[in-house]
């Protein structure tokens, strides 16, 4: 594995707690790109922006930053017949990235659903599990080309995709995966469930059989449940967690879109999700780097002995 990605892992396993970004889209927008607009292609056109981004998440204490190649996969590019450009995108998205990263921080390489549906489910001739290998292998491998640490194969739906991503990601480089699904609160039964019904522990036990280091949630609802979903997952297995909710549930006005939860309300949650076993937390949509500072601050303030090797030194004192 290489030394960096290795280190990633190294850090986890002994206890520290790593703080994670927050989220693009809004962000993007924000900056101006188009509703329907690609986002991917503003690693080329609006180089500058995105790194800008990036370096906002650097500076309010994110450890780990992510690619803005959410949509990169050629299959996702197609829809915005920008698939000749998925090597070129993904590997000028990864050198972004690492051109404004700090020393002792790293890059993830976003991997995000293809919003093609599995063959066996969709109504046009769907996606088959080759086929997105494939797809994700080319883009896995352009953001290895690009520089990235470790792959967040994230947001995802079904998990058909999700362990392909996975396995394809591990045939192209020997860097950490991280992989987290998309679950929906179920009010109704009190239970978190991705759109195929897969509990937190169906989906920690699957994604780590596919080969992924740190599994976790991301997306969905807001951190409550993600103390919630990481509960489960860790009376399951003693693998690397990781969670990065959106900021609460969105709330439409008109034209615009805002979040639930502001920076004070959601950090007021991580020091719960840290006591459920989390060992790498961040924010998803309808955050920004005011979320993650406060959320840095809340991982500096609960930093407390968790893995062996805290055990170990505590011991030792
Ligand atoms: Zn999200």
């Amino acid at each position: 594995m290489t030394t960096r990605g290795r280190e990633v892992l190294e850090r986890v396993r002994a206890g520290e707690v790593l703080v994670f970004d927050g989220g693009y889209g809004t962000m993007l927008f924000a900056a101006g790109l188009a509703n329907g607009g690609c986002p991917e292609l503003w690693n080329d056109t609006h180089a500058e922006i995105v790194q800008g981004i990036h370096k906002g998440y650097f500076d309010a204490g994110s450890q780990i930053v992510e690619t803005n190649t959410f949509g990169g996969s050629r299959l996702k590019l197609d829809e915005y017949k920008l698939g000749e450009r998925t090597r070129e995108l993904n590997a000028k998205g990864a050198r972004l990235a690492r051109a404004v990263a700090p020393r002792d921080t790293y890059i993830a390489g976003s991997i995000g659903p293809t919003s093609r549906l599995p063959r066996d489910y969709a109504l046009d001739a769907g996606v088959t599990d080759e086929e997105y290998v494939a797809t994700f292998r080319e883009q896995a491998e352009a953001l290895a080309e690009g520089g990235v640490d470790l792959f967040a194969v994230e947001t995802m739906m079904f998990p058909q995709e999700a362990t392909a991503a996975v396995r394809a990601c591990k045939q192209v480089a020997d860097v950490p995966v991280m992989a987290t699904m998309f679950f929906q609160y179920e009010e109704l039964h009190d239970r978190d469930r991705t759109m195929w019904g897969e509990s937190p522990a169906d989906v920690a036990a699957s994604l780590l059989a596919a080969g992924a280091d740190v599994v976790g949630m991301n997306c969905g609802r807001g951190p409550d449940r993600a103390i919630v979903i990481i509960r489960e997952m860790r009376k399951v297995t003693d693998a690397p967690l990781v969670a990065y909710p959106n900021a609460g549930l969105p709330i439409t006005k008109g034209d615009t879109v805002t979040y639930e939860l502001g920076p004070e309300a959601m950090a007021r949650d991580y020091p719960a999700l840290l006591d459920a076993g989390c060992n790498i937390v961040g924010a998803c949509c309808g955050s920004n780097p005011e979320h993650i500072r406060l959320i840095a601050k809340v991982v500096r303030a609960e930093r407390r002995p968790r893995g062996l090797g805290d055990a170990r030194r505590e011991a030792s004192l």
